[in-house]
């Protein structure tokens, strides 16, 4: 059987690097959901699909073919066959995931394949909804936070560093957006499942939250 750990949380809150990083140490793949929802939403995008509009995104999904691969600890998403990993980070199609992944439709198309991850390999799976609806029985759940203006800040530095220009008011803006979209909505909301340790990263470096999760994953988990 294999290990299945569910990081979830809010936009920010440094579920990625922190996943990715806890992956490394423990040996594990690292899923990265949220990059699923941001290709469907580029195809819609790409496609001049009005992502307001849930009749016509949940009518073009089954256009969308996604397939994941790993290779050193970094994964690679391809839409349609075509590697779009490095084209889903912009402040464009992070509003358009957040509108396509409140759609039913959307999140039905997505869940097998997560599942079928899952059940292959011992995961770090981060998202919105994997410790509550996609790994309910996930061996080790984690719910990740911070406050929104820091959330907002590291959010600003990781577009900034990638050379994407924006201003810090409208990023803290569109975190806090995207919350409370996901926060709100009927499908799959985000949710601390209740099983779930809570950590809020606001006053803690990347590394004092990585050693925090890899300690208590080796204490929970039998070799
Ligand atoms: O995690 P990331 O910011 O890349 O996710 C992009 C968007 O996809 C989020 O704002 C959220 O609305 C959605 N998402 C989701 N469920 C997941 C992962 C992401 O609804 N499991």
């Amino acid at each position: 059987m294999s290990v299945n750990i569910a990081i979830d949380g809010p936009a920010g809150a440094g579920k990625s690097t922190i996943a990715k990083a806890c992956a490394a140490k423990l040996g594990y793949v690292y899923v990265d959901t949220g990059a699923m929802y941001r290709s469907i939403a580029l195809y819609m995008i790409e496609h001049g699909i009005d992502v307001s509009d849930e009749n016509l995104v949940s009518s073009n999904v089954s256009s969308v073919s996604l397939d994941i691969s790993y290779a050193d600890g970094e994964q690679r998403i391809f839409l349609n066959k075509i590697d779009v990993t490095g084209k889903i980070r912009t402040p464009e199609v992070s509003a358009a995931a957040s509108a396509v992944s409140a759609y039913k439709k959307v999140r039905e198309s997505l869940l097998s394949m997560q599942r079928d991850i899952a059940a292959k390999e011992n995961v770090i799976m981060d998202g919105r909804d994997i410790g509550t609806t996609i790994l309910p029985n996930a061996d080790i759940k984690i719910y990740l936070t911070a406050s929104a203006d820091v959330r907002g800040n590291r959010r600003y530095k990781e577009l900034t560093e990638k050379g994407i220009k924006v201003d810090l008011e409208s990023v803290i803006n569109d975190v806090k957006k995207r919350d409370e979209a996901d926060l709100t909505r009927a499908v799959s909301p985000l949710r601390m499942a209740s099983d779930a340790i809570l950590i809020d990263s606001s006053d803690m470096t990347i590394d004092q939250v990585v050693d925090k999760i890899v300690n208590y994953v080796n204490g929970m988990i039998k070799k």
